[in-house]
């Protein structure tokens, strides 16, 4: 990560070039993932149990290693995408800037830190409450698309999913078009994240797009150091009672806090840098996840440890691919003739 970065400018002439036959097949997994999703909120009314089970041990578990892939997947038939695109802008047309798409992230980061330890007091077990507030954010998202261009309202913007995607989709092992804009309308006008993956990144990084970064300060490093405990402080504490909710969040933000001061002191007195640093806190995080989520599965689903234990090794073999391929790719930049002269920032 040096300093010639150039942010992903946004005009028509970046647009992809996407044929029509991948803009129709994408449109039909769209249309498809929206009516699952409206199955899966009426699923959460009258058959909660089962839904439940299909949404939070197959779907979610699925995303980060998607994520892996390439984000661009899910962005793809993201079904909140597909609403919040649907408005197109039909009562103002407002672009998103490089300011406000920092505020956005903080909402956005917030949402996240509040809404998955929520799920240890009642979004996991409760389905009617889960389905309502997938129902909110999904009229949530279509409303603010009228007010903002494409993707500027949520997807770009608050989405709680956006900061997950660019820490494990920080080096996407493949590159997908991003089928939904074309042409892009320059609905954000710096760092969005489907013009250029790692561009978005260092974007997120670079603190309002500051030359020299103070990347721990930023809402994005701050999450990154952090992820890696919230996610072991999740997996350790037990579904429980709404009473006891305020206990689950300080038990989650503690070991987050802990993960944020502890990485980013050991960062600093090695001088790492920043590329470095916010690849091996992906890899950490989403290691993490699997390591703790793959026996989950297998409990909920009443199957032999052993599957469990399969989950572990199928995406840790997926993370070393992802992770090497990473490394690999930023010692290479950093060794090319170009990267003598703009020497990587600390
Ligand atoms: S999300 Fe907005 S800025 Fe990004 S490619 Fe689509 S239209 Fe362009």
């Amino acid at each position: 990560m040096n300093d010639t970065f150039t942010y992903p400018s946004h005009t028509h002439e970046n647009s992809v070039r996407v044929s029509d036959f991948s803009r129709n097949l994408a449109r039909g997994f769209q249309l498809l993932v929206l009516i699952s999703t409206v199955l899966v909120i009426a699923g959460l009314f009258v058959r909660p149990d089962e839904t439940e089970l299909v949404l939070w041990s197959i779907i979610i578990p699925l995303l980060p290693a998607s994520f892996l892939i390439s984000p661009a997947l899910w962005r793809a038939v993201c079904p909140l995408a597909t609403l919040n695109m649907l408005g197109n802008g039909a009562v103002s047309r407002r672009r998103i800037g490089k300011t406000d798409l920092f505020r956005a992230e903080v909402i956005g980061i917030t949402l996240l830190i509040i809404l998955v330890p929520a799920r240890r007091f009642i979004l996991n077990e409760n389905g009617v409450v889960l389905g309502s507030l997938i129902a909110v954010i999904a009229v949530a998202s279509l409303v603010l698309g009228l007010f903002y261009a494409s993707k500027a309202g949520f997807c770009n913007s608050i989405c709680p999913v956006l900061p997950v995607e660019k820490l494990y989709g920080q080096h996407p092992l493949l590159s997908i078009k991003n089928p939904r804009c074309v042409p892009c309308d320059a609905c954000t006008l710096k760092g969005c994240y489907d013009l250029g993956p790692e561009k978005a990144v260092v974007f997120a990084l670079r603190g309002n797009g500051t030359v020299r970064p103070k990347w721990k300060t930023t809402a994005f490093g701050l999450f990154a150091a952090g992820f890696p405990g919230f996610i072991i402080g999740y997996f350790t504490v037990e579904n429980t009672a709404l009473a006891l909710g305020p206990n689950i969040y300080a038990q989650i933000l503690g070991y987050m806090l802990i993960s944020g001061v502890l990485f980013h002191g050991a960062f600093f007195l090695m001088r790492s840098r920043i590329d470095l640093a916010v690849l091996f806190l992906g890899t950490l995080s989403v290691t993490l996840y699997y390591w703790y989520s793959g026996p989950a599965i297998a409990t909920a689903f009443d199957l032999d440890p052993a599957v469990g234990t399969g989950i572990r090794v199928i995406t840790l073999m997926l993370v070393s691919v992802w992770a090497i391929r990473a490394l690999w790719t930023l010692i290479s930049e950093a060794n090319s003739p170009q990267a003598a002269h703009h020497p990587s920032s600390h």
